[in-house]
Order: C-alpha cells, then structure tokens, then sequence
C-alpha cells in the first residue's frame, strides 16, 4: 500500500480545520481508523477537539510535542494520521509524518504556512516540500473582499510591529484575514 503525506494550508478563516475534519469525516465513512491530534497549547476552543470557526467539531488527542504523537502511534493500530494546527508541533514532527507515510499509511496536516509577518513559519513549509499534495486555502481578505493568503495580526486594533513580541502584555490581540495588498507589517 502507498503511504502520502497531504497538507492544507492557508492563512486563519481559510477553512483549514473545516477540510482536515472533512477529510477525517469521509474516511471514517470508508471504515478507516483515523487518530487525530492537535497541539495542547493551542487552546483557543475545545483541547480534546479540532474546532473550525465556523463550529464543526472533531474529537481528537492533545499533544504536547511530536514525540507525543510518536508515543500514541506505535500503541495502536491506525490507517490515517491527522494532525491539526501542525506548526506548533516541533520540526520533530517531520520525521513522524515522514516514518508514517514511509509505512504505508496516509497523512494529513493542517497549519498556517505563514506567520503574522508574511513569513514562511516554522515546520510547515518543510512538510509542504515533502508533501504529495498540499491544499492552500484562501480566506476573504477582511478590508477588501478579494481572497486572502495572509494573516494579519492586530495590536489594539492596528497592524502589528515586525518585532513585537508573540505575548504583548495588557494589549488587545486579533487576528483577521487580509490579501497581499492589504496586509500590513509595520517596520
Ligand atoms: P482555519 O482552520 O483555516 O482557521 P476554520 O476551518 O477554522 O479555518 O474556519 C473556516 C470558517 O471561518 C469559514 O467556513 C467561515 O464560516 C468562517 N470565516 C470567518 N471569517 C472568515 C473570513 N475572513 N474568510 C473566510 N471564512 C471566514
Ligand atoms: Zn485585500
């Protein structure tokens, strides 16, 4: 059997956690055993669930790094590995995608492939290079409508400094979709 490693990716809103639990859905239709994770540190919503924004749920295991996942994967018997918000797993978590699929079983990873600034962000791009199929959703960009590749990030309301720290003390933080044109990083 042929293994494969698929990611989606796309900014925040693009509906990367609604494609992750769609694909989950489906699979589980076809009788395959799916076990699914996500970062524990990502506690937006629920920990023991995938939660897209738009309120679809999927239950999953919290992890707290990819040796974690290693830790759950050699105890039980699946057929597909998903993982939600990957970029906050370590760059550990390419060689488990990487084993996985090596073993002949299917991969599917869901993450943000940039960061606030535009940037390519962590693991991600280096699990999109090894990918057999990466999915790149668009949200729609919050100030102009057109579709958006990028996540912009707020500080009280305005776009977010290039050095400001990921943890801003007292400050108001958000986040919203934005296209190449309207998102802002101040230098
Ligand atoms: P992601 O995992 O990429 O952050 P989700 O799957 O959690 O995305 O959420 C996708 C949902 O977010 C959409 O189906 C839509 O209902 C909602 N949404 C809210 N704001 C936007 C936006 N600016 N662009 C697109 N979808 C949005
Ligand atoms: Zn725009």
């Amino acid at each position: 059997k042929d293994g494969s490693i698929e990611v989606i990716v796309g900014p925040m809103y693009a509906g990367k956690s609604e494609e992750l639990i769609r694909r989950i859905n489906r699979a589980e239709i076809a009788e395959l055993k799916v076990l699914a994770f996500k970062p524990s540190i990502d506690n937006r919503y629920s920990a023991q669930h995938i939660t897209s924004h738009n309120g679809k749920q999927l239950k999953c295991i919290p992890v707290k790094d990819a040796k974690e996942v290693m830790e759950y994967i050699e105890k039980q018997d699946f057929d597909i590995l998903a993982i939600d918000e990957v970029q906050f797993l370590g760059d550990e978590v390419l060689k488990v995608c990487q084993d996985v699929a090596n073993r002949g079983k299917r991969v599917i990873c869901s993450g943000l492939d940039m960061d606030f600034r535009g940037e390519p962000f962590q693991v991600v791009p280096n699990l999109m290079a090894i990918a057999e199929h990466v999915t790149k959703l668009t949200a729609v960009c919050m100030t102009c409508k057109m579709p958006a590749t990028r996540t912009q990030r707020l500080v009280d309301g305005r776009p977010a400094k290039y050095d400001d720290p990921i943890i801003m003390v007292g400050a108001k933080e958000s986040y919203e979709a934005r296209c190449r044109k309207c998102h802002v990083v101040i230098r």
